[in-house]
């Protein structure tokens, strides 16, 4: 099969690969889309131990199962495997799983390529006539959801009523937009510093975009729910500040590991700070419903390229130079 394989840091090269095999339990997927992760980009750069080459990165898929009881079911890949037996699988909290693993990081490959291999449970049916490319976004906006799903669980007031502030209008971001918009949250603002991510998210509609540069910094003490899809040292000082007394920030963006947090004021404020990670199999399902319903939009951001020209994409996203918010790459 081909495959676009990292073979070294910033080297992404388009080769034949031997085709998977499948374990007990996991069926053989073919291909239709896989979505390009910041995590990904990470890797390209050489950034992630756990991502070393060879290997074949990609864990954002929607594809058709091939062979097996389920032959020529179109399928949503839930990336996340997990043990199922832990005491967090045992207690609905799947993506804390104390086993988990996510395909495209070593020792398991992933999706940028023709076919992929999959544990069975990690499927999701695909409602009929879903766009292919839009499902492989299902990901992203799985976490995105899964954010918001913390945040309205730790929040005083009912998200329609809260005030929001979404640092980093990536995917995730701008899906964390799109997500609490249809939560009924309308007093929504959204800050990123890159022009066309911002031009993105304004068409999408996702709240009121700023620059976090050029524009008058967040409200101070002005927002009921912050959410920080960033997660770096100045966005960590930035969500603390934008907090009202009572608060909640949500931390989902992991860009560096140290500093930001205002631990006097998260104390005398009472400030909730909350860690998230991925999703469990209940928001995969729920997003995969809502993005087909077309309750997150048209999905206009997403944009579809060949696989063969991973290497161009990963290089125009690392630039910045490119509107779409999420690139899919499509196998021939
Ligand atoms: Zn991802
Ligand atoms: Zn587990």
């Amino acid at each position: 099969m081909k495959a676009l394989v990292y073979t070294n840091p910033t080297e992404l090269t388009y080769r034949d690969e031997p085709e998977p095999v499948p374990e007990v339990g996991e069926a053989l997927i073919k291909v239709d889309a896989a979505g390009i992760c910041g995590s990904d980009m990470h890797a390209f750069h050489g950034h992630d131990e756990r991502r070393y080459p060879p290997l074949i990165l990609g864990h954002e898929v929607s594809g058709v199962i091939v062979g097996g009881s389920r032959d020529g079911e179109a399928v949503v890949v839930n990336p996340l495997m997990t043990c199922g037996t832990c005491d967090a699988c045992l207690d609905g909290r799947s993506n804390l799983c104390a086993n988990r693993q996510i395909i495209g990081m070593n020792p398991r490959e992933g999706a940028f390529a023709q076919y992929l291999r999959m544990p069975e449970r990690n499927l999701v049916s695909m409602p009929q006539r879903m766009n292919p490319v839009h499902a492989a976004a299902a990901e992203p906006v799985a976490t995105a959801w899964h954010a918001v799903a913390v945040a309205t669980r730790a929040s005083a007031r009912p998200v329609a009523e809260c005030k929001a502030l979404v640092l980093g209008a990536g995917a995730v971001g701008l899906a964390v937009g799109l997500v609490l918009h249809l939560g009924g949250c309308r007093k929504i603002r959204i800050g990123d510093t890159n022009e066309f991510r911002r031009a993105t998210a304004k068409v999408a509609g996702c709240g009121d975009v700023y620059d976090p540069i050029g524009d008058p910094a967040p409200e101070p003490n002005g927002y009921d729910i912050v959410i920080d899809a960033v997660g770096g040292k100045v966005t960590r000082g930035v969500a603390v500040a934008a907090a009202k007394p009572g608060g909640v920030i949500v931390h989902i963006g992991l860009m560096d590991n140290d500093g930001g947090l205002d631990i006097r004021k998260i104390t005398l404020q009472e400030i909730s700070f909350i860690g998230t990670y991925t999703y469990t199999m209940v928001d995969f399902r729920a997003t995969v419903a809502a993005l087909h319903s077309g309750a997150l939009g048209d999905l206009a951001w997403v944009e579809a390229r060949p696989l063969a020209e991973g290497h161009s994409a990963f290089l125009d996203l690392d630039a910045g130079r490119t509107p779409a918010a999420k690139i899919v790459l499509v196998p021939d």
